[in-house]
């Protein structure tokens, strides 16, 4: 059996050559790493140079997490390097935290950088992976005007009639570790044929019902989980799953 971790924040964990191992032997055949900003871009670009042909690298800035950097020479930077990646990515909205919602100017900020970073991908005839907590329909929007074919909403936690959206649209959306206990989350992936889906861990995310941050090797954990909720064999889930994976990010 093997599958595919398509979302980890590999920069923003130590212990390269355990987190490896330990994936391995849960039968991860390859990570999408993803950044979030100049400087985990940065380490994402090490990690997949440490590990070609494994780790596979995607540079993008996040909606939260931009706060140190200079946006332009982050995103010329992004311009420079993304010929070596198999996605733009993290990117996207986050109208979650309070203040955000209620700050039209940071809003507006991220719809700026999201717009830019769609049309990298768009440009470049990337995918793309797109986060939309609290913003599910402005991420979806500014996708279909500026995105490229292939975009996935990451953890799609979303409304269900957005969801159908997305679906519509030719989109796929990511199973996380939550798949195990986020009310959302599991009725968006109940909603989602399965040809629709890919499997990730957003790694380092803590896992609230397990009391630890992921690992790669979680995508176990997302895996059986979804093949629960699909009421189906995980041998079956896996080979859908990583035949998409596959396919969206020409791996
Ligand atoms: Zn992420």
């Amino acid at each position: 059996m093997s599958i595919i971790d398509t979302h980890a924040h590999l920069s923003d964990l130590e212990e390269k050559e355990t987190i490896i191992g330990n994936a391995r032997k849960a039968g991860v055949a390859a990570i999408v790493a993803v950044g979030a900003n100049h400087a985990t871009n940065l380490r994402t670009l090490e990690w997949a140079q440490a590990y070609p042909g494994y780790v596979f690298p995607a540079l993008g800035i996040h909606p939260t997490e931009f706060a140190d950097d200079d946006i332009s020479a982050s995103l010329s930077f992004i311009r420079e390097k993304i010929s070596k990646c198999v996605a733009v990515g993290e990117i996207g909205l986050d109208y979650w935290d309070r203040e955000t919602r209620k700050n039209k100017d940071v809003r507006e900020q991220q719809r700026r950088i999201y717009t830019e970073q769609l049309g990298i991908a768009r440009e470049r005839g990337l995918p793309t992976s797109v986060h939309g907590r609290g913003s599910w329909k402005d991420a979806l929007e500014l996708a279909v005007e500026h995105g490229p074919e292939a975009v996935v909403f990451h953890w799609y936690s979303g409304p269900l009639d957005i969801l159908s959206e997305v679906l519509d649209g030719g989109y796929y959306i990511s199973a996380t570790p939550a798949a195990e206990y986020s009310r959302d989350h599991r009725a968006a992936l109940e909603n989602a044929p399965l040809e629709r889906i890919i499997i990730e861990t957003d790694s380092p995310v803590y896992m609230r019902n397990r009391r630890r941050n992921s690992e790669p090797a979680d995508t176990v954990v997302t895996l059986r989980a979804l093949a629960k909720l699909k009421d189906a064999d995980e041998s079956e889930v896996a080979r859908v799953t990583t035949g998409n994976a596959k396919k969206f990010f020409k791996i």
